[in-house]
């Protein structure tokens, strides 16, 4: 999806306060009627129908009367007030060019007052439609709090989360700089994810460093789930740092054993293939019985690591992020593993969440909102009156 920020440029103020009135009336409706919006945004000289048209022309709200009559935000939208709210602080002053695009993210450059380039992350669960919606239709609408803005919002505060939290204990993660909804801002990377290195000067000690990360992690009480050459940074001097945090889990996860050793054989598996490795592990595994003494001491080990968990729930908890949004997360990612062998489409350009616009949910549990308060963020920096810095061109 293009990100096209010129539109923040013309947006006023009695804007915004509508298309905040649209998030917080989302809090449970899956409509907003226009008296609604009316009523919560309270501008003193009245002209919501009028906004709401405007804001429908910039593709930041949709229009729905197929049960009744009312708005709701696309993506746009509540991207537009993420990044109206990361503007307010302070935490950039410009949008620059995308340098990422994943299944259920998109990724931008973006520039600080004092000049550094950032990383803006913004999560789009749901982006990708499958054809084979039904079964997953059924699953969501039995789950009453999902939505796709709620659960991009929780990707995003998870992220933020794991990534201070492991900063804060040495792993070579980005610097978690801030996060608002469904967008988590960190420092720049350099280099590139190792599946775009064409050559390692040495592939050994990469090897050991992302092999001994795994361990480090578990031994922390923590899995990442999705480690492979894809989520691994490599610069120049072939130092390593890890990305992409929102499905980690706790060791005490019911498939713990089996996500910390999936995440061991993709790295296996990578520098075996690429990079011609064989390490002892793999020769026991080939002999047969001293396969069955491998595993053992893996179960060993891993027993050992099993008695860290807690650190997710401690560490986690002074971000904002509960035991219960972790539930909800996991619940949708589970679900998404289980039909990931489905077909799947990039949706159509209206930037919609996929068919999510009619799963019959509401989102009790959304907070957000720069006006009156800011969404649940992970840092509560008050969001300052301040008139908005237009992102750049790009
Ligand atoms: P996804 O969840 O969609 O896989 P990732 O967090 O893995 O998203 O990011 C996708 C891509 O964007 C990465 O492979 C990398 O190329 C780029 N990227 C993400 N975060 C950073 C960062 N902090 N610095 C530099 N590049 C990044
Ligand atoms: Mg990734």
């Amino acid at each position: 999806m293009k990100l096209d920020v010129n539109a923040l440029r013309y947006l006023s103020k009695e804007d915004f306060r509508v298309l905040t009135a649209v998030e917080l009336g989302m809090r449970n409706h899956e409509i907003v009627p226009a008296e609604l919006v009316d009523r919560i945004a309270r501008l003193k000289h009245g002209g919501t129908y009028k906004l709401l048209k405007n804001l429908l022309k910039h593709k930041l709200v949709h229009h729905d009367s197929s049960k009744y009559d009312g708005f709701r935000l696309t993506y746009l939208g509540y991207d537009f007030l993420a990044i109206k709210a990361l503007l307010n602080r302070g935490v950039f002053s410009a949008v620059g060019r995308q340098i990422g695009v994943g299944k259920e993210s998109d990724i931008f450059e973006v520039l600080a007052e004092d000049g550094t380039i950032l990383v803006m992350k913004l999560h789009r669960l749901g982006r990708v439609s499958f054809r084979a919606v039904k079964s997953k239709r059924d699953y969501l609408c039995h789950r009453s709090s999902y939505n796709w803005l709620y659960l991009s919002r929780l990707a995003a505060l998870k992220e933020y989360a794991f990534m201070k939290a492991l900063g804060e204990h040495g792993f070579p993660v980005p610097t978690a700089i801030d996060c608002s909804r469904h967008c988590v801002v960190m420092s720049l990377v350099q280099g590139y994810p190792l599946v775009q290195v064409k050559q390692l000067q040495n592939p050994d000690d990469v090897f050991e460093t992302v092999i001994g990360l795994i361990v480090r992690l578990a031994e922390h009480g923590l899995i990442h789930c999705d480690f492979n050459e894809f989520n691994i940074m490599i610069d120049d001097n072939e130092k390593v740092t890890m990305i992409d945090f929102p499905q980690m889990v706790s060791v005490s996860h019911r498939n713990a054993k089996m996500y910390f050793d999936r995440d061991n054989e993709c790295v296996f598996k990578f520098f075996r293939k690429r990079y011609n490795l064989s390490y002892e592990e793999e020769r026991e595994q080939d002999e047969g019985s001293a396969s069955v003494a491998g595993e053992e001491r893996d179960k060993l080990r891993f027993s050992s690591i099993e008695k860290s968990a807690g650190f997710l729930d401690k560490q986690l908890a002074a971000s904002g992020f509960t035991r219960k949004n972790e539930d909800d997360i996991q619940k949708y990612i589970e679900g998404e593993k289980e039909g990931s062998d489905d077909e799947y489409d990039e949706d159509d350009d209206d930037n919609e969440a996929s068919d999510s616009e009619s799963v019959g949910v509401q989102i009790s549990s959304l907070k957000m909102a720069d006006e009156p308060e800011e969404s649940s963020s992970c840092n509560d920096v008050g969001v300052k009156e301040e008139p908005l810095v237009p992102g750049n061109e790009e």
